[in-house]
């Protein structure tokens, strides 16, 4: 069976047992059988081949077979700061950032913000993240980190190189990135950073790049300057 399932709390003995979501895929979507070999990942970075031991209504027993130590990270910290988009907009946004190896998320409030990152919504946002993981073959969860206030991140610009996406910035080209060293992107809400909250990141060092001459939706932003981050 090629599917994966993802194991909380981290694994640490050789046994473990899939509950709720993962259960149901494994015993009721997949119908595994016991003794049928599975790919579990507990988000820490590696990924274990398990035997199913027993299947009851609710969840299923695995013994831990093999630890394979596989990494499908990127050589370099990515950190998407960005004042999320709502809905389905937003949940695309999280499985793209997923996909390309974004390290972490951080939902930025902004004065023209429209999605309340409140902790119901980013606790929904764990399971696109982990959800993603189990298709892409990532072993290691994106992190939803905290929400952060526009001018706070701005102030402290994070260690590293950090870049805000800006239709009058500079183009995206001009920025040599050298391996290994971390990447912030910033990405305003649909209306747009504040002048207020540009001036800030500039005093602090934000450098301003453009994507081209087009107004892009959030997540096509989000995204672009995460692919442009992930590629280098
Ligand atoms: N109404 C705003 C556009 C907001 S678009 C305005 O006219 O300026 C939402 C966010 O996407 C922006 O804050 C910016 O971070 C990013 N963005 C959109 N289009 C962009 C482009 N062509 N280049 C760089 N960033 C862009």
């Amino acid at each position: 069976m090629s599917e994966r399932f993802f194991v909380s709390p981290p694994v640490t003995g050789d046994r473990v047992q899939l509950t709720g979501d993962e259960a149901r895929h494994l015993t009721a979507v997949m119908r595994a059988r016991v003794g049928e070999q599975i790919v579990l990942f507990d988000g820490g970075g590696a990924e274990f081949v398990a035997e199913v031991t027993t299947i009851r209504k609710q969840a299923a027993d695995l013994t831990i077979v093999e630890r394979r130590a596989i990494t499908r990270e990127l050589t370099r910290e990515v950190t998407l700061a960005v004042a999320l988009p709502k809905g389905e907009r937003q949940k695309w946004l999280v499985e793209k950032a997923t996909e390309l190896g974004v390290t972490r998320l951080v939902p930025l409030i902004t004065t023209r913000g429209i999605a309340e990152p409140v902790a119901a919504a980013l606790e929904r946002l764990k399971r696109t993240v982990i959800e993603a993981c189990k298709q892409c073959g990532r072993n290691r969860l994106m992190e939803i980190a905290p929400p952060v206030r526009a001018g706070e991140p701005f102030a402290s610009a994070p260690a590293g190189i950090c870049v805000l996406a800006d239709p009058n910035g500079q183009p995206l080209t001009k920025i040599h990135l050298e391996s290994g060293v971390a990447v912030t992107v910033a990405v305003g809400p649909e209306g747009g950073f504040t002048g207020e909250e540009l001036s800030a990141a500039r005093d602090a060092g934000w450098q301003f790049v453009s994507l081209g001459r087009s107004i892009l939706r959030v997540e096509t932003a989000a995204i672009a300057m995460a692919a442009w981050a992930a590629t280098q």
